[in-house]
């Protein structure tokens, strides 16, 4: 079912009790102009902000150093500086660390903060909504949060399910229980995040999220290695 979020009543509804994501290409979008008349009053008439990762920024401004894509470039650095003044008006908040590569640091954070957390992300890229969308068939959840993921077009967002319902009846593996091999606490893999590893090729994490981001943050000293996501897990 597809929703298109245009009703006032219902978007308030949404950020008054959500946290607002947004990923890396909102910014970038030729609509993003649109986008932020739809959001941020709203979210100021509810006292929130729109969140973005630390990782999201760190993809901004690898995107504005690439001399060797002017156009990119230059948008690219519109987004940081617009970013940027946002979060001088107290309209977006910036959070978590920026070593990691953003789209596993979707699937990661929000296995985690789903528990706690409601959660919105607004994404321009269906592949990232349906992996997103996919980590509400695990059962790591137990909890009856459901992460609502909507697609940025060009007159606002639509909010819909990218991701089918595993037939094989994936939604009932529980999540694996693993512990880090660093400080030994536990941490959960769900199906769904094991699958999408899988998928792409990325190692099974041995390392909580803290240690994880710890030591990649070491390792990387800063630097945006290329297909950093072959690392994760390795480190
Ligand atoms: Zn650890």
């Amino acid at each position: 079912m597809i929703i298109r979020v245009s009703s006032n009543d219902y978007m308030l509804k949404i950020l008054s009790t959500y946290k607002l994501y947004a990923d890396t290409n909102i910014f970038l979008q030729n609509s993003w102009e649109k986008c932020k008349e739809i959001i941020f009053p709203r979210l100021a008439q509810c006292n929130r902000k729109l969140i973005v990762l630390g990782s999201v920024m760190a993809e901004l401004r690898k995107l504005a150093n690439a001399t060797d894509k002017l156009a990119v470039a230059c948008r690219a650095q519109k987004a940081i500086n617009d970013i940027n003044s946002l979060v001088a008006q107290k309209l977006i908040r910036i959070e978590g660390d920026d070593a990691s590569f953003a789209d596993h640091d979707f699937l990661s954070t929000f296995t985690t903060r789903r528990l706690s957390e409601n959660i919105v992300l607004l994404s321009a890229d269906k592949g990232l909504l349906e992996d997103v969308d996919r980590l509400n068939y695990s059962e790591s959840v137990r909890s009856y949060r459901r992460i609502l993921v909507w697609y940025q077009e060009s007159s606002g967002f639509i909010n819909t399910r990218w991701a089918k319902r595993p037939k094989n009846d994936q939604a009932k593996v529980p999540a694996e229980q693993r512990y880090c091999v660093t400080c030994g606490k536990p941490f959960y893999l769900s199906a769904a995040h094991r699958y999408f590893l899988e998928t792409k090729g990325i190692a099974i994490p041995i390392h909580c999220d803290d240690c994880g981001n710890l030591i990649k943050k070491i390792a990387e000293k800063g630097r945006f290695l290329k297909g950093v996501g072959r690392f994760f897990g390795n480190l």
